[in-house]
């Protein structure tokens, strides 16, 4: 419950149409795409300027007041619920992008932009930002940056955190910090922008950020790989890393997700085979059908039984289809849709899709997995129904198992999707006890009351690790 002086001053600073706090509006903010986590807020603020965010900031850092900043809450990590009521800052109206510029190739954005929105603003100038989350059409830049997203072009150009190079964000106190700029080069301290991104807005309220840009590759081709066997297809993937082409996708499909797709879109593909590989290549056209006919080639050595090479834009469209269905396709089986996020090294990506066939076998669960191969990043996705408590024990079971076996592999808890409530209970797994007391120390120093998102990355009942019988 918030003060209505409180709120009165909140008003004063956005005006009344942006300050909401009636039971049907809060219950929109009270979740985001993750399934299981809710909780209503006290209170929805809607800034429009980084002096609005410092001084909503102020007010809640006088009063205690829990804030949770929010782009469009399309995170699978339980990010942007608000766990201890309180204030919602919702960042959608600072959408501007301010500023392209040629010269440096940055782009200069408030957090609110959606990343799709970028994407056509530097297209139009011959300028390219690669980062492209699964989401790009609804999330923000702010949200991308919060949680370093990563994409379909992650395996050659790199995620989120290898494109900013400045940030503007209001600290807990309501301060502005100023990280960064438009610089090759900069190493003036500790590198306060690296440790804003990905901190799931923990540590700072992002209010701008300059990204790096880069011209638009000339031309782009696509081709898909079908394997009846996943060791054939996981060889495949590391041949074609060792022939030193770095596909900008190289996406994967388990026969589970294949076979959901297929009773979804009907494009014909074959329900028996254990793998398909999607494989995208860009750059100039002579190295691209260089790239691409070496890449068909390793494919049939290594036993494909089908490789097809799109020649048109609207076969290479056909071609995406399968992997662009592929989330669509399976949240429609079950009320329930967990959206899991293991990473391995690459060379692990077989034993790994092995690993969570066998333990959706052993818990009687529906997993099905695809994912960014060239990236080892595999989304283990269980269709279940939170309504059924008996399997929803053995959902969590199962993902302990998963979770326990990608770090014997080498691995991480998750790779692109983040921390927030769902995996806090696993992060001391990845990063020891040593680890979670550096992140806290790094914590009190921002947020010395602990406002800013609280009960995120961090909980006091972490998941025990499991011993797997094989
Ligand atoms: C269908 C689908 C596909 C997806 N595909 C991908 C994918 O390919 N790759 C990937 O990495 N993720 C993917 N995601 C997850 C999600 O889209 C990303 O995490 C995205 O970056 C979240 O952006 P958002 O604007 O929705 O942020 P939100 O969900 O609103 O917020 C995410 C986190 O960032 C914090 N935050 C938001 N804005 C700010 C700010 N301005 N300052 C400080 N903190 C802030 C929030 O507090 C929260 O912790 C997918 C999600 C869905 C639903």
């Amino acid at each position: 419950m918030i003060d209505p002086q409180v709120k009165q001053r909140l008003v004063e600073i956005v005006g009344e149409n942006w300050v909401l706090d009636q039971p049907e509006e809060l219950v929109a903010y009270s979740y985001d795409s993750t399934p299981m986590y809710q909780e209503l807020p006290d209170i929805v603020v809607l800034p429009k300027t980084t002096e609005e965010v410092a001084k909503v900031m102020k007010i809640a850092y006088e009063n205690n007041i829990p804030v949770v900043p929010r782009g469009s809450a399309t995170n699978l990590s339980g990010g942007t619920v608000p766990l201890k009521g309180g204030l919602v800052l919702a960042l959608n109206r600072m959408n501007q992008i301010l500023e392209i510029d040629e010269e440096n190739l940055t782009a200069t954005v408030q957090p609110g932009v959606i990343t799709q929105e970028l994407h056509q603003a530097v297209e139009a100038k011959g300028l390219f930002y690669p980062p492209d989350p699964g989401s790009l059409r609804i999330s923000t830049i702010g949200g991308n940056i919060a949680e370093n997203a990563g994409g379909l072009r992650g395996l050659k150009y790199g995620v989120t955190k290898d494109y900013v190079i400045a940030l503007e964000a209001v600290l807990p106190n309501g301060d502005i910090l100023h990280t960064g700029g438009k610089l090759a080069k900069d190493v003036a301290g500790y590198d306060l922008t690296k440790l804003l991104i990905g901190s799931e807005g923990t540590l700072a309220v992002i209010t701008k950020a300059t990204l790096k840009l880069l011209p638009l590759p000339e031309t782009k081709r696509t081709m898909l790989a079908i394997f009846k066997d996943l060791t054939d297809a996981a060889r495949a993937v590391s041949k074609i890393i060792a022939n030193k082409i770095i596909p900008v996708t190289l996406e994967f499909m388990d026969n589970a997700t294949i076979n959901v797709v297929e009773d979804y879109v009907k494009i014909g593909l074959p329900r028996d085979v254990e793998a398909i590989l999607l494989m995208e290549q860009d750059g100039s056209k002579d190295q691209v059908d260089r790239d691409i006919e070496k890449m068909a080639e390793i494919c049939r050595q290594e036993q494909a039984v089908s490789v097809q090479v799109a020649n048109t834009a609207k076969e290479a469209e056909q071609l995406m289809t399968a992997r662009r269905m592929a989330l669509s396709a399976l949240a429609r089986l079950k009320p329930t849709t967990i959206l899991e996020d293991a990473t391995v090294p690459r060379s692990q990506l077989a034993p790994m899709v092995e690993t969570i066939k066998n333990v959706a076998k052993k818990y009687n669960l529906m997993i099905c997995t695809f994912g960014h191969a060239g990236d080892g990043n595999l989304h283990p996705t269980c269709l279940t129904d939170v309504r059924n408590t008996d399997e929803i024990k053995r959902v969590e079971k199962a993902f302990d198992e998963i979770y326990e076996k990608t770090i014997e592999l080498g691995g991480t808890i998750t790779g692109e999707h983040g921390v927030g409530i769902a995996k806090a209970g696993y992060l001391e797994w990845k990063v020891g006890q040593s680890g979670i007391e550096v992140m806290k120390g790094i914590k009190k120093a921002f947020d010395p009351k602990g406002i800013l998102n609280p009960g995120k990355l961090f909980t006091d009942q972490p998941r025990k690790r499991v011993v797997i019988q094989s």
